[in-house]
């Protein structure tokens, strides 16, 4: 694996944390509120206790589930994702319902992170298509849920599989990574998506080009929307108003994507495409979570402002987590690591 390869991870993990750490402050907030509490630029800082949300809990199990699936099969099956990714979000639901790690956990190595034991807002639909028991598929939906909390989840899964995979299997993952909480397309393609973007910025594409790259591979409508968001953050300069009123506030799975290219898109660097995409009107967690997994894996970890990194506590475990998609990629496969994701 090239050393590019292991910053570009960092980077969209990391980054990703950051837009979520940042988002949460400022989620379930207007606009006018935003500048109300903090001032006439919105937020800018990463204040206490700056813990990242469901969307970067989710985020490192997705990797979980992706690591999980390659460990037990060279080439899994659709059913094997999807089996994989179910297990992993059932780790996560683990975390939701007790307040800390106890006992033997078995599972994989994330469960025993006392950190991620917090409900931070989790998407009702996560938590009840989980709590059913039974996991979504392509074929077989399990509900009509549009929402943002698959795409919000997948990045990992072209951040892992970018150099053994095709951009077409690559995008089917993503998708059956995101249907197995949610069931609209609407909640699925875009996940689908994102896992295929995070490919072409690692291998150097703007963002612009991710986008015209989508061509082919995802339906015309979402295809669109994301176009809509490039022209907007191409002819305008960025304004959280106008950003909401064009793009849609970004609590379903395609409104967040197009919010989060268009912020990344328009922003003179990545600190000023996350301010953007944390103060608007809408789902800010998750427009500031996929927009750092969008420029992260472009940019690498150099480009997260040092003062992020430094203030938001749970750094060093999405740094490790990163650590250990690095070394599943480029090391040979060990008894040992193999046992840390109770295998
Ligand atoms: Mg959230």
């Amino acid at each position: 694996m090239k050393q590019d390869r292991s910053d570009a991870i960092a980077g969209s993990l990391l980054a990703g944390a950051i837009g979520d750490c940042l988002g949460a402050a400022t989620e379930f907030k207007s606009f006018e509120k935003i500048t109300r509490v903090f001032g006439p630029n919105g937020l800018t800082e990463i204040h206490p206790p700056g813990r990242f949300t469901d969307d970067t809990q989710m985020t490192l199990f997705t990797a979980v589930g992706v690591i999980t699936a390659l460990i037990d099969h060279e080439r899994p099956t659709a059913s094997a994702w999807t089996k994989a990714f179910h297990e992993a979000y059932l780790e996560w639901l683990r975390t939701q319902e007790i307040r800390k790690p106890r006992g033997d956990l078995g599972g994989s190595w994330l469960l025993g992170e006392s950190t991620l034991y917090r409900r931070e807002a989790p998407g009702m639909t996560c938590l009840s298509a989980l709590r059913s028991g039974e996991a979504g598929t392509l074929d077989d939906r399990i509900n009509d849920s549009k929402g943002c909390g698959g795409v919000m989840r997948s990045a990992p899964v072209g951040l892992l599989l970018a150099d053994r995979y095709s951009r077409e299997e690559i995008y089917e993952i993503g998708c059956l990574s995101a249907a197995v909480t949610h069931g609209h397309d609407g909640g699925i393609f875009p996940a689908g998506a994102l896992s295929v973007m995070v490919v072409d910025l690692m291998n150097g594409a703007s963002v612009e080009a991710a986008v015209k790259n989508l061509t082919g591979l995802i339906p015309t409508d979402l295809r669109d929307r994301l176009r809509e968001a490039v022209n907007f953050a191409k002819s305008q300069p960025l304004a959280p108003l106008p950003l909401c009123d064009e793009l849609g506030q970004g609590w379903v799975g395609d409104e967040a994507l197009a919010i989060a290219v268009a912020c990344a898109v328009g922003g003179f660097d990545l600190e000023d495409s996350l301010l953007v995409a944390i103060n608007h009107d809408g789902d800010t967690d998750s427009t500031g979570a996929i927009c750092g997994n969008l420029l992260g894996a472009k940019l690498g970890v150099a480009a997260i402002p040092e003062r992020f990194l430094r203030n938001a506590p749970q750094v060093p475990l999405v740094t490790k987590v990163a650590q250990e998609c690095a070394t599943f990629l480029c090391e040979p496969m060990t008894p040992e690591f193999a046992a840390r994701y109770g295998r």
